[in-house]
């Protein structure tokens, strides 16, 4: 195992000169980032494509445009967040002022997963900049040709004591674990995330962990049936269903289950053509490790849609399976590919209840025109984040934190979130020299009699 502690001092070295707080450092490095992306558009979408099989569209859209947008929207924002904000200070602190300053840790440690291999590698570190941290990057190895771009980049626009990419796999990954940092932010699936809470204790190392899950989408019987399937085969089919947050089952109200059921596969058809695995837009599946164990779903219940998968390509067709109960194989993990299996309800309680028999889901999705049935789920369900009446457009909100809860993670990051995540909040009080409130001192006269007044 190589040994990264000659990295790390060198960032923590760095860290110490102060560079990285200042403000024009952080702007600076964030306007480097959005160049170096511009740059290497055209050879992050040959490897994506490599990769993946993705599309310029999807590939521009999720991996390249959000993080612009993402860099754009910080370096307007960032000399506000900056600032020390002032608070309330109490009573019993005449004469003093309250201030939250946003401190950054130091070296942060970032481990990112294959699904959206450039964009959530490049998401946390927009955060880790924007709060003036170091940071080393562990792409994923299953990935390998944008992991190869992306350490291009920011070898070529960093020097590695302040920002740096390490190439491997899962040894090189538990290597830098066995380091002592300062933050660490991981992306990935539920087992992982264990193992890096874990690795982080020893050290005492603050985390985020952005894991997954199975995330519902439930269309009650009020719905506007074609937009909510239309709205959730994009969301399950974009990127062949690699996504954390795509649908991963569907609960469908009986009444309507042989109608929105038509309409999900007008939309599949509209997005995908008639034959998705001749599309050459159609995103493959990652290894063929994954494509066998989604493979072995294809006997679960029965086949709706779709079905046929091509074996050298690693592409398996969009594919809805009906008659699923929570008994199915398909049922116990996350699916994280493009099947869907559906399961039918009559009453809303019994969806609710559903859900609540399993981990708290990263996503969940209601489709209802009606305010009470979307409230009754918004406020018995605890899950990372959502849409009503959408998929996914969650995660693209600057102004909304994206994270999970429970099995699906804790911390959350986007637009501010990501500056917090990666800053110390460190409360300081500025206190007064002209004056001295004589109560807190344990010689005043009917001292515990006035301290009673104010703590009461
Ligand atoms: P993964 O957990 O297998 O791997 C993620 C990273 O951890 C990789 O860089 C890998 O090299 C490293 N790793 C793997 N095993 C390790 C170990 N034993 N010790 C230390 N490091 C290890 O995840 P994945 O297969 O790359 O990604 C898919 C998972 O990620 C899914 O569960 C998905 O839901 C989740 N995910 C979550 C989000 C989110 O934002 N919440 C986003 C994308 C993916």
């Amino acid at each position: 195992m190589e040994d990264y502690q000659a990295l790390v001092n060198k960032q923590k070295q760095f860290f110490r000169s102060g560079k990285t707080k200042e403000m024009t450092y952080r702007l600076d490095a964030l306007e480097k980032l959005r160049n170096g992306i511009r740059e290497k558009e055209e050879s992050l979408l040959h490897a994506l494509k490599a990769d993946l099989n993705k599309s310029e569209f999807e590939a521009y859209t999720a991996e390249i445009g959000v993080l612009l947008e993402e860099i754009r929207f910080t370096i307007k924002n960032l000399r506000v967040w900056m600032q020390p904000e002032k608070v309330k200070t109490p009573m019993t602190h005449l004469g003093s002022a309250s201030y939250i300053y946003s401190e950054p840790y130091g070296t942060a440690l970032i481990i990112s997963p294959w699904n959206y291999p450039f964009q959530l590698a490049i998401a946390p570190l927009i955060g880790a900049i924007a709060a003036g941290n170091c940071a080393v990057i562990k792409p994923s190895e299953l990935t390998p040709r944008t992991s190869e771009v992306l350490g291009d980049l920011i070898s070529e626009m960093f020097p590695e004591e302040y920002i740096s990419v390490v190439q491997g796999g899962v040894e090189t990954s538990q290597a830098l674990l066995g380091e002592k940092w300062d933050y660490i932010f991981f992306t990935g699936s539920v087992p992982v995330g264990k193992v890096i809470m874990e690795a982080a204790a020893k050290h005492l190392t603050p985390v985020t962990l952005e894991l997954g899950g199975k995330s519902p989408c439930i269309v009650h019987e009020d719905a506007n049936l074609k937009l909510a399937a239309k709205r959730t085969a994009w969301g399950k089919f974009m990127n062949a269903g690699q996504t954390c947050v795509a649908p991963d089952y569907l609960y469908l109200h009986r009444k309507i289950k042989e109608e929105f059921l038509r309409y999900f596969q007008e939309a599949t058809e509209e997005l995908y053509g008639a034959e998705p695995l001749k599309n050459l837009n159609y995103t493959r599946i990652v290894s063929e490790k994954h494509f066998r164990r989604l493979r072995s779903f294809m006997n679960n219940g029965d086949i709706f849609m779709g079905g046929k998968v091509n074996e050298e390509g690693l592409a398996i067709e969009p594919t809805v399976l009906t008659n699923i109960t929570w008994e199915d194989p398909v049922m116990q993990d996350e699916i994280f590919g493009p099947i869907l299996p559906v399961m039918e309800y009559e009453q809303l309680s019994e969806v609710i209840e559903g859900i609540h028999q399993h981990p708290n889901p990263l996503a969940l999705y209601i489709f209802s025109e009606s305010k009470t049935t979307q409230q009754e789920v918004l406020n018995q369900v605890s899950f990372g984040g959502g849409c009503v009446n959408d998929t996914l457009y969650h995660l693209a909100s600057p102004y909304l934190p994206f994270g999970g809860v429970g099995n699906s993670g804790m911390g959350a990051y986007h637009g501010k979130g990501s500056f917090d995540t990666f800053s110390h909040k460190k409360g300081v009080l500025k206190q007064t020299t002209r004056f001295d409130i004589p109560f807190r001192y344990p010689n005043v006269k009917d001292g515990l009699k006035k301290i009673k007044l104010f703590l009461k």
